[in-house]
């Protein structure tokens, strides 16, 4: 897989894991009265370090995806983007190739990936 490619896929693991963290922190801060969750420090300082990875134009691209739809990178699955459903143009539909370049669908600039 394109190494920025699979970084952005981790980034948005990151990204879903720290929202799920948030979430978690709220009920138990409720709970412990401000006591802060370590796990949350390593998730920012690990998105941190991979942020620091991927080029600022992708980054940026990223965030404005981010920002649209809740979900910057998208799955490829039966040719299509998971993120709007539209089926892909032939040439992209094999997955080495794919996964070789940073892609982004073509509908809704989603960073694709094959799976
Ligand atoms: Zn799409």
């Amino acid at each position: 897989m394109n190494k920025i490619l699979q970084k952005l896929v981790m980034l948005q693991d990151l990204d879903y894991m720290i929202d799920e963290v948030k979430s978690k922190d709220v009920k138990i801060v409720q709970k412990k009265m401000g006591l802060k969750i370590k796990g949350d420090e390593k998730l920012h300082d690990a998105r941190k370090a991979l942020e620091q990875k991927i080029p600022p134009k992708v980054l940026s691209k990223y965030y404005k995806l981010m920002e649209r739809f809740g979900r910057a990178v998208a799955p490829v699955v039966d040719n299509k983007c998971m993120g709007c459903y539209v089926t892909l143009p032939k040439r992209l539909s094999i997955r080495e190739l794919g996964n070789r370049e940073l892609r982004n669908c073509e509908r809704c600039g989603r960073f694709l990936y094959w799976v």
